[in-house]
């Protein structure tokens, strides 16, 4: 037996080195996991200078807002639900994102009964209990905007201008949930392959923001954002990889954009789908077998931001719960030959649970990438421009202003994951990213989490949580299984 073999087979929970890469959910759940399951040696980098990747609750208002994830997507089978539900800390969302003001570009809002019979239509349109898309072939665009019009076609007395500039607005709100550019690139199949959780899919942290579910994971002081818990001394922020060497059956090497260089027995990689996309090729030396590439480029993660504008008052009227934008066919045609053209990308504006005087707006792919190169103020004047167009009131100027930037930091390149109809053509998934890279013994050199290995779950934080869980059960499993054959 080599020297090399002998010194790895001598590793055990107690000295095995582990490095972590990224303190996003995925990266924060692997660490506490495998600390509670034994091992001492357990280091996080993390590039940015804050934990939580897509987590990141800010004091903003009244209290915070969440610039990424904001709602616990349901209850059963869901295990940030299931790890918090006796603590009262969740709370259901009023349902703004279902009954919301339709409002057309002449400032005209759609008749109440009129817009209701649309938003049923759209919504059951969406297949999330049909069985007919197992077999499906289309993209979810394809699948929604047939169905949609057939059923409009028992309603021949809504006026077709209203029910196209209806669809037009709900499929960029159905594009922001998958966060993809638009629906003709979601696979219709795929759009199956996610499993809803039962129960309420709008919960709400109140007024502590997402940030509070990490604190719990790490069992750190809630009041204090330094306090990292059990992980206290365990991360290494502001440190950005720049490469993981997994050549040979040795230790690994990672080398930071410092200069830093580190040893590690098992890496386990959180970094999003978009870093992957953007840096694999640099990022791993020797390169990634082909079947981890091809999920890489087959996978999709696309664009979705957000808007929080502050107002000293509450900015809407009592009964606006929230509203859509519906633009008319010329109104489009003029805006597109502007340079505010990204605004045709946002869609809506909702209050904020626990922030009564706050609006926030989504806008989604093309469009997003292009508002996130513009300054701050250009983005606000295209958005008081945007209620001045379409709003039969008039909005002041907000107090405060926030965008997202998800796409332009080099540390995410993106928002969230989603299957495409070219993720049906390679034939590649989830799994092709979770596979680990193992050595001729089995033993785990290289691991991946986060949510785009998730089967099922991707895109939430639930389902990063899990595959961090997996990622150390993995090591887990490994020691406890060469522990009891020595
Ligand atoms: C706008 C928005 C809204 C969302 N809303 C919801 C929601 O309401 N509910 C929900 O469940 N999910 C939501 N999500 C999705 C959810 O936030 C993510 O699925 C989840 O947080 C991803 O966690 P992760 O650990 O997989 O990845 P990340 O959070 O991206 O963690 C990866 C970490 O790696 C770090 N990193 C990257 N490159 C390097 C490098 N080279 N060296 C070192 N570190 C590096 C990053 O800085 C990051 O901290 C939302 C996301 C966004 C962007």
């Amino acid at each position: 037996m080599s020297s090399t073999s002998i010194r790895l087979l001598s590793k055990t929970k107690q000295t095995a080195r582990i490095v972590i890469i990224g303190a996003g959910a995925a990266g924060i759940a692997a660490a506490t996991r495998l600390l509670e399951q034994g091992f001492r040696n357990v280091v996080v980098i993390e590039a940015e200078d804050r934990i939580g990747g897509r987590i990141n609750t800010i004091p903003f208002a009244d209290n915070v807002v969440d610039l990424g994830a904001q709602w616990c997507h349901g209850e059963k089978g869901n295990v940030v639900y299931e790890r918090v539900k006796e603590l009262s800390l969740l709370e259901v969302t009023e349902d703004h994102y279902e009954t919301f003001k339709c409002v057309r570009s002449n400032r005209e809002v759609v008749d109440e009964e009129i817009a209701e019979q649309l938003r049923s239509i759209a919504f059951n349109s969406i297949p999330e209990r049909q069985t007919e898309l197992i077999n499906y072939e289309g993209s979810l665009g394809d699948y929604l905007t047939t169905k949609y019009w057939q059923e409009l076609a028992k309603l021949p007395q809504i006026e077709r201008p209203i029910a196209k500039e209806f669809l037009a607005v709900f499929h960029k709100f159905e594009s922001s949930v998958e966060a993809a550019d638009h629906l003709f690139e979601v696979s219709g199949r795929g759009h199956l392959d996610y499993w809803l959780c039962e129960g309420e899919l709008l919960l709400n942290w109140r007024d502590k923001g997402y940030r509070r579910f990490l604190q719990l994971l790490m069992n750190a002081k809630k009041d204090q954002s330094e306090d990292f818990g059990m992980l206290n001394g365990r991360v290494l922020l502001n440190k950005r990889i720049s490469q993981i060497n997994w050549e040979g059956s040795n230790e690994l090497i990672i080398r930071l954009w410092n200069g830093e260089i580190l040893t590690a027995d098992h890496v386990i990689c959180t970094v999003s789908l978009g870093v992957l996309k953007e840096q694999h090729s640099q990022l791993f030396v020797p390169a990634l077998p082909e079947a981890k590439v091809r999920a890489i480029k087959g996978l999709k993660l696309g664009t979705v931001d957000k808007f929080f504008l502050e107002f000293p008052e509450p900015p809407l009227p009592t009964d606006w719960p929230a509203f859509k934008c519906l633009w008319l066919a010329k109104d489009l045609e003029e805006l597109r030959s502007t340079e505010m053209f990204w605004l045709e990308s946002v869609f809506g504006f909702y209050p904020v649970s626990y922030q009564p005087r706050i609006l926030q707006g989504w806008i989604i792919g093309e469009h997003a990438r292009h508002m996130e190169t513009l300054t701050e103020e250009k983005v606000l004047e295209g958005l008081l421009w945007l209620f001045r167009k379409f709003l039969p009131f008039n909005v002041p100027h907000p107090q405060r202003f926030l965008r997202t930037q998800w796409h332009a930091n080099p540390n995410f390149r993106g928002s969230y994951t989603f299957r495409s109809t070219y993720t049906d053509e390679l034939r590649t998934g989830g799994w092709d990213l979770e596979s680990p890279l193992l050595d001729v013994g089995g033993r785990p050199r290289l691991q991946f989490a986060g949510e785009a290995s998730h089967k099922h779950y991707f895109s939430t934080v639930h389902g990063a949580i899990e595959t961090g869980w997996r990622e150390a059960e993995r090591l887990n499993t490994y020691y406890r299984s060469r522990n009891s054959q020595l």
